[in-house]
């Protein structure tokens, strides 16, 4: 791999300053393409993460007083200081995550323009004012919460790094940001820019195990709002360990299994290419959006699992900073071994695997984790192959005769993150946009994500709209305040 600004040793932001662990402990990562030792950083203790939000809520007093053009034009300077980095940032999210390196340098522009986005919404948290009887004034103001809590995924390390704390922010909260154990350099990284730009103690950055470090965050009884990426089950765990200490907000973006449904009057050629990019292949199938399960009209099947089998057959999975890479790493062992678990099982569950699934064993990638894509036909709708989420390159087929059957068949999950249909018919596209149970529905298109719309799930998908105004509203509490100014008044 190119050489890369990876250090041997990072650690974490609290309160201004740089800290190891408590008790000294580490946590060692390791690049999924090449199984090389990259770094260590610390791995929180509860002792670490009482800090972190007592350094958080002592900041919030004079972040919260500031006018919010002042926060974000520190917001603004942060994404500038970020731009001047931003290859060394990819490359150390590409490093940790094995993602293709052009992938990353794309999630990072993405987190600068989400940092520049939110700076640009700041006044934008207006109040109201509410008829009153003659003499009086009632009119509403957004508040902060306080510190946020906000815990991320290993899947766009740094573009959730920088995108997620800046709505938080410029809400006039301060944060406490835990990456993944798999994926932390970045976010450190980034709290090395910020301490030369933020008020110390406004953000901090904790690294460390979620059931230890983002268990004490969840926890902890200064921290009234919180927001979880990640996954269902640890969402579920979340809510439930969020509940024990106070009332808290939590919001909640979770999991897919996103359907990609293709009716028989669409252009085959236009549906096998977005089910190529749809599944995110890019990231090997690490993406919460991935339409992972492609549900196909029963007369255009066949061809189009012949030709899908062909295009994902010819994707070249290589070395992430390879610019001929189509496909890059597995995050980690536990994930690879989940992948080949879930084609061994779709296996026995009778579907038919049509290529891929095989650990690459041989070459420059054997000393990686490198999974050949895999497509699987005759899927069937009850089967746990399209029923779990898999997070990974696997694709499932399944097959459809009728409209109504196409919607149920894609409603028949606990998610509803995203969902994409492919037709020339007006009415169909507007039916099944109207009836399917996801919270982004993309028709005659995928993958694709307009700055400012809302993204978020229904059902177990989670609880909350992200990237537009709505997030940044969701950091602040509204306040009444009525007046009485009337003479008869009297104080
Ligand atoms: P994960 O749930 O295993 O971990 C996510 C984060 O939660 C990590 O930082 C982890 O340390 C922390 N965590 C784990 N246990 C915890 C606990 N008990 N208390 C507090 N924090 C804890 O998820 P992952 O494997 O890192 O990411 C993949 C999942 O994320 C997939 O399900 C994917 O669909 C989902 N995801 C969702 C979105 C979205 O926007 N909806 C985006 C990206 C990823």
């Amino acid at each position: 791999m190119t050489s890369i600004a990876v250090r041997s040793e990072y650690q974490m932001l609290i309160g201004g300053e740089f800290h190891s662990a408590s008790n000294g402990a580490t946590i060692t990562t390791i690049n999924p393409a090449t199984g090389q030792v990259l770094a260590v950083f610390p791995a929180a203790t509860t002792q670490d993460v009482d800090r972190a939000v007592a350094s958080a809520k002592a900041a919030g007093r004079n972040w919260s007083q500031l006018a919010p053009l002042a926060r974000a034009e520190l917001v603004n300077k942060l994404a500038d200081a970020i731009e001047d980095n931003a290859e060394e940032f990819a490359r150390l999210d590409s490093a940790e995550n094995g993602s293709l390196l052009r992938e990353m340098r794309r999630d990072v522009a993405a987190g600068v323009r989400a940092m520049r986005y939110f700076a640009g919404l700041a006044l934008q948290m207006r109040g109201t004012t509410i008829p009153s009887p003659s003499g009086a004034l009632t009119y509403t103001v957004r508040m902060p919460f306080g510190v946020v809590g906000r815990i991320v995924p290993f899947n766009h390390p740094f573009m959730f790094a920088a995108g997620k704390i800046s709505a938080p922010l410029i809400a006039g909260n301060t944060v406490v940001i835990k990456p993944s154990e798999y994926t932390s350099l970045s976010a450190l990284r980034l709290a090395e820019l910020a301490t030369d730009i933020l008020p110390a103690g406004v953000l901090n950055v904790i690294t460390g195990w979620g059931a230890e470090a983002g268990d004490a965050l969840v926890t902890h009884p200064d921290v009234p709002r919180l927001a979880f990426t990640g996954s269902v089950a640890t969402g579920l765990l979340i809510q439930r360990r969020a509940a024990e200490t106070t009332v808290k907000t939590v919001t909640l973006e979770l999991g897919g299994k996103n359907p990609l449904v293709i009716f028989p009057d669409a252009s085959l050629d236009d549906a096998v290419d977005a089910a190529v990019r749809g599944m995110n292949f890019t990231w090997q199938g690490q993406s919460c959006g991935s339409l992972s399960r492609n549900i196909v009209h029963v007369d255009v099947y066949d061809e189009f699992v012949e030709r899908l089998t062909a295009k994902v057959s010819a994707l070249k999975p290589g070395l992430p900073d390879d610019d001929n890479s189509q496909t890059g790493a597995i995050i980690n062992e536990r994930q690879l071994e989940k992948v080949l678990d879930y084609v061994q099982l779709g296996i026995s569950e009778g579907a038919r695997l049509c290529t891929g699934g095989t650990r690459i064993t041989d070459g420059e990638l054997a000393a990686g984790l490198f999974v050949r894509p895999a497509v699987f036909s005759d899927v069937h709708v009850d089967s746990r192959l399209a029923q779990e989420e898999i997070f990974g390159p696997v694709l499932s087929v399944l097959r459809f005769h009728t409209e109504e059957e196409a919607i149920a068949m894609a409603n028949a999950t606990q998610y509803g993150l995203t969902a994409s249909v492919f037709t020339e018919n007006l009415g169909t596209a507007h039916r099944f946009a109207h009836q399917v149970e996801a919270g982004y529905v993309w028709i005659n298109d995928v993958s694709r994500h307009i700055p400012g719309t809302p993204y978020g799930g229904v059902k177990n998908s989670g609880l909350g709209r992200e990237e537009e105004l709505d997030e940044l509203l969701s950091y602040t509490q509204v306040k009444n305040v009525h007046i009485e100014h009337s003479s008869a008044a009297t104080i």
